[in-house]
């Protein structure tokens, strides 16, 4: 029985885990953490704040479907409302366009716009757009001449689905083929009763039931590599040998522990990408405040709030409610300590404007000034890791930072499902 050595127990790392374990491998894992990563849950005053939400986009059309299919997975979906979703465009809010009928109910388009839109989203469907690498979205629309007011829709779809401030530098091939998919989706979008850690308890589940091994508080420091195969990975007390390694820790992390290999090399350029940033808060509030909306997306300040626990009573303590900002940041953003001040209250106003009496019932608020939605943003200056370097034989990567499918968790999900095929195959 071939062993591997899994370094991270992130979504990707344990995703790739139970599937080589489900699949005989001698699987094990090493978090130098608790596991979950990005994708944590912290259960404070009876509030089970996700640290990153858990939208999972096109469910029906994702790596993670196959994966529960594969693994025999128990997750409790719990399928997103179009009808109680709005934009807040100012002055008024108004449907979103998440399927046919939020297009033709928003006041964000006139007629002959939806019909404009709805065509742009048929030959998309189609395969007849499929945009070009070397040509940003923002370009790809001016050099079609496309209606201002379509053009402007579709990078606010964008803008959402991205997490960014700057839609119009996605790569018009990833904006394409993207929605390609997400437009073809029965389910655009749906959250995890239980959360993340719903799916970590999951994942964890049958990589022990086929017999395989985790360990935390164990952060891999160095590697011995030999005739360009990786031997052994070390922390601070353990060796750990194997026949095949993945890697499912972030490029900055990689050149650590590469340190003085080829591979070093190789991950450096990626190490130097800029991820995607956003600012988070949560708030946990005593009893809940009755609207009719379970998301908002302020178009403006691109900013969203989601009712967390309308999605997932187990959320909260009984009667209580649970809500999320999101504000996508921009690299300048960053650091700028006044900036994110502003922001912060550009949230809190938010609140106000569409939860109004919240201050009154908080209980538990959880800011953070800097998550890391995506390790390397897809922009025309950055591209995401191979999962594989052909260089080294038995040494393999996935993580969001991948190439893959899809974006956020689902580029985690199919990283290392390609890199657990590779290792099957291998
Ligand atoms: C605010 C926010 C909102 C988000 N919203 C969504 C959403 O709506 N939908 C969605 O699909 N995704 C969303 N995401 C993204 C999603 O959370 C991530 O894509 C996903 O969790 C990344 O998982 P990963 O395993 O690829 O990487 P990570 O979670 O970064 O995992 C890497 C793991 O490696 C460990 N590690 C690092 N170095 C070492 C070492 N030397 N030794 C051992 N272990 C090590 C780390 O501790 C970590 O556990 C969001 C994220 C954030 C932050």
């Amino acid at each position: 029985m071939a062993s591997v050595v899994i370094v991270g127990g992130g979504l990707a790392g344990l995703s790739a885990a139970a599937r080589l374990a489900k699949h005989g491998l001698r699987v094990t894992v090493l978090e130098r953490g608790a596991l979950g990563g990005r994708a944590v849950t912290l259960r404070i005053k009876g509030f089970a704040f996700n640290f990153g939400a858990h939208a999972i986009y096109g469910r029906d059309r994702s790596v993670l479907t196959t994966l529960e299919r594969e693994l025999g997975l128990s997750i409790d979906w719990r399928d997103f409302s179009p009808e109680r979703a709005k934009y807040d465009v100012g002055d008024k809010l108004t449907d979103l366009p998440a399927n046919i009928r939020g297009l033709f109910k928003t006041k964000l388009l006139t007629y002959p716009d939806k019909v404009k839109f709805a065509f742009e989203v048929l030959k998309t469907l189609l395969g007849v757009e499929t945009g070009h690498p070397h040509l940003s979205i923002g370009r790809w629309m001016d050099e079609k001449q496309l209606d201002p007011d379509v053009k402007d829709m579709m990078l606010t779809l964008a803008s959402s689905n991205f997490f960014t401030r700057e839609p119009e530098k996605i790569p018009s091939d990833v904006f394409f083929r993207y929605y390609k998919t997400i437009f073809s989706t029965r389910k655009p979008v749906t959250y995890i009763g239980g959360g993340w850690q719903a799916l970590i308890d999951e994942l964890v589940r049958v990589i022990k039931a086929h017999g395989g091994t985790i360990h935390t508080k164990a952060k891999v420091e160095r590697v011995t590599v030999e005739d360009n195969r990786v031997r052994a990975v070390h922390t601070a007390d353990e060796t750990y040998t194997a026949d095949l390694f993945l890697f499912c820790i972030p490029p900055k992390e990689l050149v650590s522990i590469f340190q003085g290999t080829h591979i070093e090399h190789f991950v450096a350029q990626y190490a130097q990408y800029h991820p995607t940033y956003a600012l988070v808060y949560d708030v946990g509030l005593r009893e809940r405040i009755d609207v009719p909306y379970t998301y908002i997306y302020d178009k403006a300040h691109k900013c969203f709030i989601t009712d967390i626990s309308y999605y997932d009573e187990t959320s909260v303590p009984e009667g209580g409610q649970l809500l999320q900002a999101i504000l996508y940041l921009s690299r300048e953003d960053v650091g700028n300590k006044e900036r994110i001040e502003a922001y912060k209250k550009t949230v809190e106003d938010l609140y106000d404007k569409h939860f109004p009496g919240w201050r009154e019932r908080l209980v538990v608020p959880r800011f953070s000034p800097r998550a890391v939605v995506q390790e390397i943003k897809w922009t025309m200056d950055q591209q995401p890791m191979p999962v594989f370097f052909p260089d080294y034989r038995n040494l393999y990567f996935a993580g969001d930072w991948c190439e893959g499918k899809g974006q956020l968790s689902e580029l985690s999900f199919s990283s290392a499902y390609a890199a657990s095929e590779l290792i099957l195959a291998h």
